[in-house]
């Protein structure tokens, strides 16, 4: 499927549910359950489908906390079973993780990210409102232990919150075979609260404590850039949406919870596809208003305009 300034969209990201069990205050603040119409199980691998036949191979599951769907293994079962996908990941706060890794492995995901935005509970407490830090090492590790083809630990760059925990999340990498990912804030819902650190900014840190480092040619599904800091075990990457645009390259396309189809993180929403579900209409019509649709998607983000980007990441997924 290519847009109209030419790119190959080839990759999904399908938000599963908009809850989550952490209150991270850049995200989702407020502790209270939504009661937004979410995509059932089947509307959600019906999508995938539908989008495999346009030209999909890659999938990311995300949410809000997608491992608080009762229904998750049988989701991510489904969606491996289409034959044009060719990566299943998952994004989780991996608090419920350990216990499912089995499971989630079994089910034929190949990659898991785990975010965490500070590698000591106190710092975790601050930001999520939770409790939680040794679960989350525990998924950690689990999944380490269980061979995923990747393990990777997204950490989001924020100036009031986590600024001191750059150098401490780095050494994660250290010591482990994890990728960690410095991730620059967005300015989306209650993301606009905050200040990003910059990835030039982060890798001045990251060089004053542990040297320069080589630059990588590993690419993943997305937009990161990775280096190789002294005899780490891990890699160290960066997703740097505002300091290098990367909207040129731009792959990916979502779905948010309610079925929304997000053309661009930074613009409105498009079509709702749950709603074309609800009216009847038939996949291969589906398949043709996409179609168009993706003609629509925007060239750049427009993340620095003012009174825009009211959307909370929960809705969307990171
Ligand atoms: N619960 C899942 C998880 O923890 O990975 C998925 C949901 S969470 C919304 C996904 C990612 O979005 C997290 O890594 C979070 O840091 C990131 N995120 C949330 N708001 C953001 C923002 N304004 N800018 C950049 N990343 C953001």
């Amino acid at each position: 499927m290519t847009d109209s300034f030419g790119r190959n969209i080839d990759y999904l990201r399908i938000s599963v549910t908009d809850r989550c069990n952490l209150n991270c205050v850049y995200c989702k603040p407020e502790n209270k359950w939504e009661s937004h119409d979410i995509l059932t199980a089947d509307e959600i691998t019906r999508i995938c489908g539908i989008f495999a036949g346009l030209g999909i191979t890659k999938i990311k599951i995300t949410g809000g906390e997608p491992l608080l769907r009762d229904d998750i293994c049988g989701i991510l079962k489904k969606i491996r079973a289409l034959p044009e996908i060719e990566s299943l990941t998952l994004t989780t706060n991996g608090i419920l993780f350990r216990d499912m890794a089995n499971e989630i492995l079994r089910c034929g995901v190949d990659s898991v990210n785990f975010s965490l935005d500070s590698p000591d509970e106190e710092g975790f407490c601050k930001i999520t409102g939770k409790s939680g830090i040794a679960d989350v090492y525990a998924g950690i590790r689990k999944a380490l232990d269980l061979g995923f083809k990747s393990v990777k630990i997204n950490f989001t760059a924020i100036r009031e919150l986590n600024y001191d925990r750059i150098i401490p999340i780095a050494r994660m990498a250290e010591k482990y075979p994890v990728w960690v990912r410095f991730i620059e804030l967005m300015p989306m819902g209650s993301g606009r609260n905050f200040t990003p650190v910059y990835t030039d900014e982060v890798k001045k840190i990251l060089e004053d404590e542990f040297g320069v480092p080589k630059k990588l040619e590993v690419s993943g599904n997305g937009p990161a850039k990775y280096c190789q800091y002294g005899d780490f075990a891990g890699k160290i990457g960066f997703i740097s949406p505002l300091s290098e645009c990367f909207c040129q390259d731009c792959n990916k396309i979502r779905i948010a919870s309610g079925g929304e189809l997000i053309l661009c993180l930074g613009h409105e929403k498009s079509v709702n596809i749950k709603e074309l579900f609800e009216k009847n209409i038939s996949d291969a019509e589906i398949t043709k208003i996409i179609e168009e649709k993706i003609k629509e998607k925007p060239l750049n983000h427009n993340f620095f305009r003012k009174n825009l980007n009211e959307t909370e990441m929960y809705h969307i997924g990171g």
